[in-house]
């Protein structure tokens, strides 16, 4: 089993994986051979936190959904009237969308965004949902804002796993997250970033795991192509060259570290 801790399966790019998602699930159906991969599939505003929900009821064996209103999106909320009240709402969906839900994301902070105030704003809200939901996991963008969020989750009672995604902190970021338990992850930069790589010797692989933030269009890979879940594996064996490991041994440890993350009861385990 390979996980994607971090995608976006509901943007339009991804319908072809996707149908190939449904394939591996119609072959379990009919040959019983259990899916290898399951993938942790983000969302942006509400309506992506529907469209993630539909997915992952529609192949429920390895889509993970997670919901919440990403910062990119308060250049859609934008300075209107009323802005609390709208963000209140927001949230209140958001709220109400998590029945449905296995976690959160992505939330944040990103200050190429613009109104920071109002990024913090909906990012407190939905972290004041978190504290009645400690079994729920978090994936969180922080983007130049690693100190910040670090502070402001501070101030809450958040017992959940916390997902610090796209780690691209220096090593005493990465000390301060992992030290509170909080879990990195790392895509495909990895690959190519000798610094990244460093960091990761010096991490706590027990707080690591690996993701692609498809569809991203990353590059260092393909200046036209986006990336597809499926990288996640170049990823992992990365890593395993990285730390000295095996293939085997590093996916062993990453879908250990997942599964913590998810938490038991929260994880999309296959019995065959
Ligand atoms: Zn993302």
């Amino acid at each position: 089993m390979v996980t994607d801790c971090h995608a976006h399966l509901d943007s339009p790019e991804m319908a072809g994986f996707l149908k190939s998602l449904e394939n591996i699930e119609n072959n379990f159906q009919s040959q019983k051979w259990p899916p290898n991969y399951r993938i942790v599939s983000n969302s942006t505003n509400i309506q992506s936190s529907k469209r993630n929900i539909e997915i992952g009821s529609k192949l429920h064996r390895s889509v993970i959904p997670f919901v919440g209103i990403h910062p990119e999106t308060v250049m859609e909320i934008g300075p209107a009237e009323n802005i609390g009240e709208k963000i209140e709402d927001y949230c209140h969906q958001v709220e109400d969308l998590l029945e449905s839900a296995r976690g959160m994301g992505e939330i944040g902070l990103d200050p190429k965004y613009g109104y920071g105030d109002l990024q913090l704003l909906i990012l407190k809200n939905q972290l004041e949902i978190f504290e009645s939901k400690p079994l729920l996991p978090i994936s969180i963008h922080t983007r130049n804002t690693i100190e910040q969020v670090l502070e402001i989750l501070s101030t809450f009672k958040v017992s959940n796993r916390v997902l610090f995604h796209w780690f691209a902190g220096n090593q005493s970021d990465l000390e301060n997250v992992q030290s509170k338990g909080y879990f990195v992850s790392f895509g495909p930069a990895l690959i190519f970033s000798k610094r990244l790589q460093n960091l990761l010797r010096s991490a706590n692989l027990k707080l690591v795991l690996a993701e692609t933030d498809s569809p991203l269009i990353f590059s260092s890979i393909s200046k036209k192509q986006p990336l597809s879940p499926f990288a996640v594996t170049s990823v992992i064996f990365k890593m395993a060259e990285v730390t000295g490991s095996s293939y085997d041994e590093m996916s062993y440890i990453m879908e250990e570290n997942t599964d913590d993350y998810l938490q038991a009861q929260n994880s999309l385990r296959v019995s065959t």
